[in-house]
């Protein structure tokens, strides 16, 4: 099956990678829909993310993520997570990174990308538009 459904897409697994990220779905400790608020240190309150296919670019309703959140020194908090598109049924694999000095980080495509943030709510939903999943590590 090819990338195309009538709309543009960024990224698809590949059958693999697809069968090994529904069963680590499976393994993923929170729903997204319960998980927020979460306040990573030089964030603030983070209320919820908004979560983008990367086959079809359609939102991810909370309900259908599930994500791992673990934190490391430096109070850098990591979020992974793993979508189910209600639409077109794909998977898309999340990672950021959330660092105390107010940047975030995420795997796009083979490289890191860095993101200085602003306070508002609507600027999450402009960054978090961006996410890719992080298909290869570099
Ligand atoms: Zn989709």
């Amino acid at each position: 099956m090819a990338q195309e459904s009538g709309k543009k897409g960024i990224y698809k697994m590949t059958p693999e990678e697809a069968a090994a990220a529904a069963n680590e779905f499976k393994q993923l400790p929170h729903l997204a829909a319960d998980f927020f608020p979460f306040t990573p240190a030089g964030f603030g309150t983070v209320t919820g993310l908004t979560f983008f296919c990367t086959a079809c670019e359609g939102p991810m309703p909370p309900e259908y993520v599930r994500l791992r959140h673990n934190q490391f020194p430096d109070n850098v908090n990591e979020i992974r997570a793993i979508g189910v598109c209600k639409d077109c049924r794909c998977l898309t694999r999340f990672m950021f990174r959330f660092r105390e000095d107010g940047h975030m980080e995420s795997l796009v495509g083979h490289q890191w990308r860095r993101f200085k943030l602003n306070e508002k709510p609507s600027g999450w939903k402009r960054v978090l538009r961006w996410l890719l999943p992080f298909g290869a590590a570099p």
